[in-house]
């Protein structure tokens, strides 16, 4: 098969998208009626385009495609598991492979995270762990405790109560969001934090600033606290050293639980299954996992809960109240089979080579720094974001507007990479099994592709950087 046929539904999908599709995150001005870049094939770390062009999978489909694509043994184990029971009903029944992934999970966590309730994908799995703190809190009386905390620059998900928590700009300049139950923080961002002030001097403006909401409103109002280790969508914020611990014992010292949101960085991104416990030293109430649990095979995702909660639950005063939450999908045979697959390629070198490559990931993006353009390069693991600024002395991104993720995408696009553009920031998470070698590449195209973004902005007078 040439490269670039899609069969009988490639010729006219581009417009068949423009006529019946509507795709995630659409402006007003085009919604239902925009084709995206089509994908036919993926392969590894590289995908193929509908002309024909195979590009590196800049951010692995979308941070989830951590084991690469075309992985014979996880569309087999589809298979086989389909062929063998392709779903059963959670409600009166259950499944081993999900028993089985819950253990092999529990294994992987911090804490005392023994227990695990599978959803469709992230979103879900952040909604989970907050109807479940609104349950626990109900049956042990503490009706008032409910309110969340999330910090600016977050993404949590695109269901109601999880996208109320999301913090990025301009996220929430068109949707409504349950407001009364959030409280929003500063973004821990340090490439953002006020002029001549130190990263130590800001972390301890965070901790201060969460440790005093705590105060003003009432450890008694406040349930939980929810956070990526790093913020990925928000353009792969790193936070300041010892500032999640910090959090973490306010939380633990005021009966606040501690939500860890792993949607992306779990299952390998950060080198390890769960980061909470092994980056950061967290032992948090909750993770959330979603992504790279399938690689992206399969939508499938979850909350690990601690122990020792679910026990308070058994031991409480009202042994009928009832948890009235699931999915239709949830324990997805299917999803769960895929998932111990993929967590054996993971245990089974992926891991390593993720921790292996990582630091020369790093370094070698950060090499960008050198051109004029790029603000800030940072990152940890195989998770990194290229940041852009109009002017390197204030670090203004503003005058650049959204158009040079954009732009960047599209010369790096000509060149042979996908990137993820976020409005000034360009986000790299490839698969994890990218080689030095491929790194090379990815660096080399990201560099040449910021090279001719700034050309073109020089000739169009918008910057003389
Ligand atoms: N949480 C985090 C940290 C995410 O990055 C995302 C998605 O990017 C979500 C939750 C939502 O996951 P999903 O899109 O699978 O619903």
């Amino acid at each position: 098969k040439p490269a670039g046929d899609f069969g009988r539904h490639g010729d006219d999908a581009v417009d068949l998208a423009t006529r019946h599709l509507i795709q995630p995150w659409p402006v007003a001005g085009s919604a239902g009626a925009e084709a995206r870049a089509l994908i036919g094939e993926g392969d590894g770390i590289h995908i193929t385009d509908g002309d024909g062009k195979r590009l590196i999978d800049g951010p692995a489909g979308m941070w989830c495609i951590n084991v690469g694509h075309r992985r014979e043994e996880l569309a087999r184990v589809m298979y086989e598991q389909a062929m063998q029971l392709s779903y059963n009903t959670p409600w009166y029944t259950m499944n081993a492979p999900s028993a089985e992934l819950a253990r092999r999970i529990a294994d992987h966590a911090p804490g005392d995270l023994s227990h695990v309730f599978y959803t469709t994908g992230g979103s879900s799995a952040v909604e989970t762990a907050l109807r479940f703190m609104q349950f626990t809190n109900n049956v042990r009386g503490r009706r008032e405790k409910k309110l969340i905390l999330s910090r600016g620059g977050a993404y949590h998900g695109s269901t109601y109560l999880s996208a109320s928590l999301n913090g990025r700009p301009r996220d929430r300049d068109w949707m409504d969001g349950a407001d009364g139950l959030v409280v929003k923080l500063t973004a821990p961002n340090p490439f953002r934090r006020p002029a001549r002030v130190s990263r130590k001097t800001f972390a301890d403006f965070l901790v201060e600033e969460f440790r005093q909401t705590v105060e003003e409103i009432g450890a008694e109002r406040i349930g939980a606290f929810v956070g990526e280790p790093i913020q990925a969508s928000g353009g792969v914020i790193v936070p300041p050293d010892g500032y999640l611990k910090r959090i973490r014992e306010i939380c633990r010292a005021n009966d606040i639980l501690y939500v860890s949101d792993e949607v992306v960085t779990a299952f390998g991104r950060l080198g390890h299954v769960f980061a909470s416990g092994e980056v950061f030293g967290l032992d948090p109430d909750m993770i959330t996992f979603a992504k790279g649990v399938t690689s992206g095979y399969f939508p499938l995702g979850g909350v690990v809960i601690s122990g020792r909660l679910l026990e308070e639950l058994r031991k409480s005063n009202h042994p009928d109240a009832m948890f009235a939450h699931g999915l239709t999908y949830t324990s997805h045979p299917v999803g769960c089979a895929v998932a111990l697959k993929n967590l054996d390629l993971l245990e089974d070198g992926i891991l390593a080579h993720a921790r292996e490559v990582a630091p020369y990931f790093q370094t070698q993006l950060k090499t960008l720094e050198a051109l004029p353009l790029v603000g800030e390069v940072r990152g940890m693991g195989l998770m990194a974001c290229v940041e852009c600024v109009a002017d390197r002395d204030s670090n203004n991104p503003l005058e650049l507007d959204n158009a040079v993720g954009k732009r960047i995408d599209r010369h790096c696009h000509e060149l042979g990479l996908l990137v993820r553009p976020l409005i000034n920031m360009c986000v790299m998470s490839p698969p994890l099994i990218i080689t030095c070698e491929q790194i090379d590449t990815m660096v080399a195209i990201l560099r040449e592709g910021i090279s001719r973004t700034m050309d073109d902005l020089r000739k169009e007078g918008v910057w003389d950087g």
